[in-house]
C-alpha cells in the first residue's frame, strides 16, 4: 500500500527560502526544483501557492493552502461586522452569545448616568454595592441572559475604533433626551451606527423632566429615519429614566430582541479572536489589556497577538477584578503578560506557540513600516473613483457639512439626484456645523469624502484627515460643489494645479562661495524668497529657467529658511550658475486650484 504524503501547508504567497524551511530543504534543491520546471529564481524570490505546490509535490509531499480562518472572514466588508469573526465558522458550530452594546447620544443626555443605573441595578445579587469595576466594560443579567456593555461612552471613542476597521458592538443604543430631542451629536451617532451595520435602539431618557416631550423627539426621530416602532416604523424607542431608574428592564429587553433578529453568534469553540478595548502601561507590572472577546474562549496561558504586539496570557480577570481561567464569546476581560502596547480597536487573535506569533508579529511590523513609507491611505476623490470604477465601492459616498439647514437641503436633494450610467452619490450624513474629527474618523471608516459647504474644518480635523489621506473639499458656491460631484462620477476630474508666485527677487550681482557654488545676491522685492518653493528665472520677458530647486538661501553667512520683501539675500538654485545682474528669481508653489 502507497504510504501515505506528509501534507504541507503553504500561504498563497513565500519566498523560496521560505518553502524550503516548510519542507526541511535546502533553498538549492529547492530552485533546482524550480529550474526543472522552467522558472530561474533566487533565495529570496517570491512564489506563489501554485508554483510552491509543484515543487512540493514533487518533492514528495501533498500541498494544501493554509486556512486563515479569521484574518480573511475580518477583510470582508460585505459581512456585517460583528459577523466576520465567526464568518468562516461551520454553522453548526455556532452558538448564540451575549450582544456588545455601545451607548452613543448627544452630550449631557445621559449616557454615562444611563450605564451607571443598569450597572448598578442589574449586576447578580450580591456582587452589587462592593464592586469596583476595573474595566471599561461590563456584563449584565437579565431574564437570564447577559448583556455586555462597553462602558466608554461617546461615539468619538466608537468612531475611533470603527476607523481603525475595528467593531466590537453589536447593537447601538442612542439616548435621546426627551426635554431636548435629536441634536447634531445625535445624527452624527446615528450616522456611524448606520454606517458599521449596527441596530440602533432608542433610549428616551429623562421622561421624569416636567419639560420632558416625548411625542416631539418621537417626529424628529422619524424625520431621520428611526421612526418608532409605534408610529409603524422599526425603530424600538423606549421611555426611561435614569435618574428615577424607570424603563430599564424594557430597555435591556429591546436590546436582546434587537440581538435576536440580528442573529448575534460566535463558535465557542473556534479560533479565539477579539478586539481590544483598551491598554494601559502600568509601571510595575507592564502593559495591562482589556479585550472584548468575539469567537473562540480565551484561555490563560493563551499566545495572543494584538497589532504590534504579542505575549502569553500570565493573568486574566473579569470586570470586578476577580481572577478567571477562561472567558467566553462577548465577555471582556483584563489580561497582563503582552508586550509591547497594542491600541484600542486593534484585533487579536491566538496563536498555538510564541515562535509562531512572533513570526507574524514580524511580517506585521515590516508591512506597518512599509505602509508607513507609502504614507497613509489615500482617500481622495481621484482614488475613490477607481475603486468605484473597479467596482470596488458601488457609490460615491459624502459626509456634508453646511453653514446653514436653508443651503443643505437643496444641495442633498440635488446630490441625491445625480447619477451617471446608474452610479450614484451615497450621502453618509448631512449636518450644519464645521468639519471635526468625528466627520473625519466617520470619513475613514466609511471611504468617504468630505464636503464643506461656506464652513470650515477645525485644526484637529485637519490633522486626522491628513495623517488619514482623507480629502475634505470646501465651496462656497453650491453649483460648484455639484458640478464637481458630477465630474467625479463622470471619471472626469483629474487635479488641476497652478503654480503660484509666492515672491519675487531681483538679482543684483554674483559671487562665488565655496561649496555653494555661483550665488546670486538678491533683493527681495515682493512676498518672499523661500527654500522649500520651485523657482524661476526671468530675464526680461523670458523665463530661462523653470522649475528649478532652490539649492540655498543666505542671510550675511547663516541658511534660512525665508527672507521676506525688503530684504537682501544669497540664493543658490540647482543646477544654475547663469546669474546675471536684472535677472528676477519668481518662486512658486503648487497648488490644486479644483
Ligand atoms: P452624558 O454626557 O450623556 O454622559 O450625560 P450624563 O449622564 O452626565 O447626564 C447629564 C446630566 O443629566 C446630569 O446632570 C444627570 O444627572 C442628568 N440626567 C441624566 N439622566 C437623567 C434623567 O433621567 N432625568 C433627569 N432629570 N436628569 C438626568
Amino acid at each position: 500500500m502507497a504510504k501515505e504524503r506528509q501534507i504541507i501547508e503553504i500561504p498563497e504567497f513565500l519566498t523560496v527560502r521560505e518553502l524550503a524551511t516548510l519542507i526541511s530543504a535546502s533553498p538549492i534543491e529547492v530552485m533546482k526544483q524550480l529550474i526543472s520546471n522552467g522558472m530561474m529564481k533566487t533565495i529570496n524570490d517570491q512564489i506563489d501557492y501554485d508554483t510552491a505546490a509543484i515543487v512540493v509535490e514533487e518533492m514528495g509531499y501533498e500541498a494544501q493552502p493554509v486556512i486563515e480562518v479569521v484574518e480573511e472572514a475580518l477583510d470582508d466588508e460585505k459581512l456585517p461586522a460583528w459577523k466576520r469573526l465567526y464568518a468562516n465558522e461551520d454553522p453548526k458550530n455556532l452558538e448564540r452569545r451575549p450582544p456588545v452594546v455601545t451607548i452613543l447620544g448627544h452630550v449631557d443626555h445621559g449616557k454615562t448616568s444611563l450605564l451607571d443605573v443598569i450597572r448598578k441595578t442589574q449586576v447578580a445579587e450580591g456582587e452589587a454595592g462592593g464592586i469596583t469595576q476595573a474595566i471599561g466594560a461590563y456584563q449584565v443579567t437579565h431574564n437570564g441572559r447577559k448583556i455586555t456593555f462597553l462602558d466608554t461612552p461617546g461615539h468619538a471613542a466608537f468612531a475611533a475604533m470603527r476607523a481603525r476597521g475595528a467593531q466590537g458592538a453589536d447593537v447601538a443604543v442612542l439616548v435621546v433626551a426627551a426635554d431636548d430631542g435629536v441634536m447634531a451629536t445625535t445624527k452624527e451617532a446615528i450616522a456611524h451606527a448606520r454606517a458599521s451595520n449596527v441596530p440602533i435602539v432608542v433610549a428616551l431618557n429623562k421622561i421624569d423632566k416636567r419639560n420632558a416631550n416625548p411625542e416631539k423627539v418621537k417626529q424628529e426621530l422619524s424625520d431621520v429615519d428611526l421612526t418608532p416602532d409605534e408610529w409603524g416604523g422599526t425603530t424600538m424607542v423606549i421611555p426611561v429614566s435614569a435618574r428615577e431608574k424607570k424603563g430599564i428592564d424594557d430597555l435591556l429587553e429591546a436590546i436582546l430582541m434587537t440581538a435576536d433578529e440580528a442573529q448575534i453568534y460566535a463558535n465557542p469553540k473556534g479560533r479565539t479572536a477579539g478586539t481590544v478595548l483598551e491598554a494601559e502601561l502600568d509601571k510595575s507590572r507592564g502593559a495591562i489589556v482589556t479585550l472584548l472577546v468575539q469567537n473562540g474562549t480565551l484561555r490563560l496561558g493563551d499566545v495572543v497577538l494584538a497589532g504590534v504586539a504579542e505575549g502569553r496570557i500570565r493573568a486574566m480577570f473579569d470586570e470586578n477584578g476577580k481572577s478567571i481561567k477562561e472567558a467566553s464569546p462577548s465577555t471582556p476581560v483584563q489580561v497582563m503578560g503582552m508586550s509591547g502596547m497594542p491600541t484600542a480597536g486593534d484585533l487579536f487573535t491566538t496563536y498555538k506557540n510564541e515562535r509562531e506569533a512572533r513570526e507574524i508579529l514580524d511580517e506585521r511590523k515590516q508591512a506597518h513600516a512599509l505602509a508607513t513609507v507609502k504614507g497613509p491611505r489615500n482617500l481622495s476623490m481621484e482614488d475613490l473613483l477607481k475603486q468605484f470604477e473597479a467596482g470596488v465601492v458601488k457609490e460615491l459616498r459624502l459626509i456634508l457639512k453646511a453653514d446653514v439647514q436653508g443651503s443643505l437641503e437643496p444641495i442633498v436633494n440635488s446630490l441625491s439626484d445625480l447619477k451617471v450610467e446608474g452610479l450614484g452619490t451615497k450621502i453618509l450624513h448631512a449636518e450644519t456645523g464645521n468639519i471635526t474629527e468625528n466627520d473625519v474618523n466617520l470619513a475613514i471608516s466609511s471611504q468617504a469624502i468630505v464636503i464643506g459647504f461656506k464652513v470650515e474644518a477645525d485644526n484637529a480635523a485637519r490633522r486626522l484627515a491628513e495623517s488619514n489621506g482623507v480629502e475634505i473639499r470646501t465651496y462656497s458656491v453650491i453649483y460648484q460643489l455639484i458640478d464637481d460631484v458630477e465630474k467625479a462620477l463622470k471619471g472626469l476630474l483629474e487635479p488641476v494645479y497652478e503654480d503660484k508666485v509666492i515672491g519675487i527677487a531681483q538679482v543684483l550681482k554674483t559671487f562665488k562661495v565655496p561649496k555653494y557654488g555661483k550665488i546670486a545676491g538678491c533683493s527681495v522685492r515682493d512676498g518672499e524668497a523661500r527654500r522649500n518653493a520651485k523657482a524661476r528665472v526671468k530675464r526680461g520677458s523670458v523665463y530661462i529657467l523653470e522649475n528649478a530647486t532652490v539649492g540655498s538661501i543666505r542671510r550675511e553667512t547663516e541658511d534660512v529658511r525665508e527672507v521676506r520683501a525688503g530684504f537682501e539675500c544669497g540664493i543658490g538654485l540647482d543646477g544654475f550658475e547663469d546669474f546675471r545682474p536684472g535677472d528676477l528669481i519668481e518662486f512658486t508653489v503648487r497648488e490644486r486650484v479644483n
